[in-house]
């Protein structure tokens, strides 16, 4: 029996394809990522785990939901993309949500930061990834107009700019950033599949802690794009977490003291 059989005869669980071969943008290659969802009293935390070229991340039913509650964009395309999904959680949207989250996105793909990536061999991954989140929210925009998901009934329409925050001090960037290499050493310098970057980088991007100019978190000062390279993206490794408490999202693997 493979793992996804095992996984899939745990009664109420509910194994979803993420990624690229959900959007059918996958090469050959490409790793098999699965979202496992549990009922909250067989599995409350976050975690994830990997056979090959398979990644399950598991989580429970209630994280799932207050991720749709927050009009994440991964868990709503997750959430559109099986019909199961659609009958046993609630998904509302927030149109200004949206197009902010949209605005943030492509405010960080302009940004100075994000130019010196566009160089280098990152450049068509974070390209592809700012286009088909550009689609999504046109889809997801779309599917609100014609009343195929319903619309937030406290949405304000209040439309912010992007956040500047300050980056903190030199000095403490650096010390952070040292002390998240170790962490990450010390954990055996696992890398985060690039699905879990872009659904990183989606929480990131719209978070009022981001630095736009920097693409860098204001928190804690590490950068942030949708390199999988670890020694230039903090979320490239898998060991780390949000330093939001709680976190906006967390380590898909275990280390002392993740930040
Ligand atoms: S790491 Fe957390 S606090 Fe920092 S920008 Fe991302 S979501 Fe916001």
């Amino acid at each position: 029996m493979t793992v996804y059989e095992a996984i899939k005869q745990q009664s109420g669980c509910i194994v979803v394809l993420t990624g690229s071969r959900m959007r059918g943008t996958h090469r050959p290659d490409s790793d098999h990522d699965y979202l496992c969802i549990f009922d909250d009293d067989k599995f409350p935390h976050r975690t994830r785990i990997s056979f090959g070229s398979n990644n399950y991340s598991i989580t429970a039913a209630s994280k799932f939901q207050s991720r749709l509650n927050q009009n994440d964009l991964h868990a709503i395309e997750i959430y559109l993309s099986r019909p199961e999904l659609r009958e046993r959680f609630r998904c509302e949207i927030s149109p200004t949500k949206i197009e902010q989250k949209r605005k943030s996105i492509n405010a960080f793909t302009n940004s100075k930061a994000n130019a010196i990536d566009r160089i280098g061999k990152d450049s068509q991954k974070t390209r592809s990834y700012i286009e088909q989140t550009n689609q999504l929210c046109e889809r997801i925009l779309k599917l609100v107009q014609c009343g195929e998901l319903p619309m937030q009934q406290d949405d304000d329409g209040n439309d912010d700019e992007p956040h500047h925050k300050p980056l903190p001090p030199i000095h403490v960037r650096a010390a952070n950033y040292t002390t998240a290499q170790d962490r990450h050493t010390a954990a055996g310098r696992p890398l985060a599949s690039q699905a879990t970057i872009d659904e990183r980088l989606s929480i990131c991007v719209t978070c009022p802690e981001y630095n736009v100019e920097k693409s860098a978190c204001s928190k804690c000062g590490c950068n942030i794009n949708a390199s999988r390279n670890a020694w230039k993206n903090k979320l490239a490794m898998a060991n780390e977490r949000c330093p939001m408490n709680p976190p906006k999202w967390e380590a898909e693997v275990s280390s002392e003291n993740s930040v």
